[in-house]
């Protein structure tokens, strides 16, 4: 049996279902890819203006480079609670400008599409909706905090510190990422390094003065097989490296070369060795005459597990049940902020968002049916976080 505040909170989420879908396609039709910072502001305003208009306080925190932060609060009940919880979300997608137009929002059948759709407008609607139903209802114990970055899909180079910072302290991190397709959350995820590089040669005629040149390609060849040798199954490393471009012409020893490297690793293993490693790959001279450079380095931390994680999802687990869902948690090798919030020491849990999947395709979709029960569980857990460990 619920109490009554309880059976408020799940009846006025259900109440909202409307709402949460007209907001979800007014987000979806607004292009957000993460280097559009004009984009990525409107849904910003967006949300903002929802958030204000519910009577909850907003800041925005500007960035130059990339999509400006909000942060939302409902003020806690109970000052003698220590600590808060964060829902969390990014409102950056991988989609360019345009994309929204020529495929905006449809909901079919129980299902939504359009660029974003689950990862993660559903996820930062269904967030928003949180925060309004406890503000409407009263309040909760321990203040709710409701963050919006924009930009995690390049791994959050302007708004990992603040995502930091607002972590701090936290009772409990909920990272609206999409659920997953078979409806689990996600306990633990991979860190990330995303390098791009470029390899100098010396250029010479192939036919002519072959000996003159020095080849940026074979150089660029030669620290590809031994950066995708970095990969171990058993230690759960891979590396890819995803695009190359090199060369001028068929008949020219080339002297450029850049690609694209993807290097995953679990939070088992040492970071700033592997970092080391892939260094001295791409700066060591693979063939005399050519070096290497790093022009681009971004990084995802690690989402390991922790006893307060678990505890975290075991309470999750335990309202889903309540609700009529069973829930899993389950292990990716995709990145995500929630690596930030962990890296903190803030019991956190992942892809607690509506569940989707084909994300980052034309084909990524949303089951609509999960925006409500999905709000739920994260509203009941919310309500009671598991104690902090001291
Ligand atoms: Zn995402």
């Amino acid at each position: 049996m619920y109490s009554s505040a309880t059976s408020d909170l799940i009846a006025w989420l259900q109440g909202h279902e409307t709402e949460m879908i007209r907001l979800l396609e007014q987000a979806v039709n607004l292009d957000s890819g993460s280097r559009y910072k004009a984009g990525v502001d409107r849904v910003a305003d967006l949300f903002q203006e929802h958030l204000d208009a519910a009577g909850i306080r907003t800041r925005r925190h500007r960035r130059d480079a990339h999509g400006d932060c909000v942060l939302g609060e409902v003020p806690g009940l109970d000052d003698a609670q220590e600590g808060h919880v964060l829902l969390l979300g990014h409102m950056d997608t991988v989609f360019p400008e345009g994309t929204a137009r020529a495929r905006p929002f449809r909901a079919e059948g129980g299902t939504a599409y359009g660029p974003g759709v689950a990862d993660m407008k559903a996820g930062l609607v269904m967030n928003t909706f949180i925060a309004r139903a406890f503000a409407e209802l009263g309040g909760n114990r321990l203040p709710i905090r409701v963050l919006y970055t924009g930009d995690e899909e390049i791994a959050s180079p302007s708004s990992r510190e603040f995502t930091m910072d607002t972590a701090r302290g936290a009772r409990a991190v909920f990272n609206a990422e999409p659920g997953r397709p078979t409806g689990n959350v996600v306990s633990g995820r991979k860190g990330a390094f995303f390098i791009d590089f470029e390899v100098d040669g010396v250029a010479a005629h192939a036919g002519v003065n072959h000996d003159k040149g020095a080849s940026a390609i074979e150089a660029l060849a030669r620290k590809i097989i031994a950066l995708h040798a970095l990969t171990d199954r058993q230690s759960g490393v891979t590396a890819n490296v995803g695009t190359l471009r090199g060369g001028m012409s068929v008949n020219t020893v080339a002297d450029h070369a850049m690609a694209q490297l993807d290097v995953r690793f679990p939070a088992e293993v040492d970071r700033d060795r592997l970092h080391a490693r892939i260094v001295e790959i791409i700066e060591g001279e693979a063939l005399p005459c050519t070096c290497g450079r790093i022009t681009h380095l971004a990084n995802f931390l690690p989402f390991g597990a922790s006893e307060s994680g678990r505890q975290l999802l075991a309470a999750y687990q335990a309202q889903a049940r309540t609700l009529g869902f069973e829930v899993e948690g389950e292990y990716t090798g995709g990145s995500a902020d929630s690596g930030l919030t962990a890296s903190v020491g803030a019991p956190t849990l992942c892809a607690t968002g509506p569940v989707g999947g084909e994300v980052h395709t034309d084909r990524e979709y949303c089951r609509i049916d999960t925006l409500v029960p999905r709000a739920q569980a994260v509203a009941l857990t919310l309500m009671e976080p598991p104690r902090r460990a001291r």
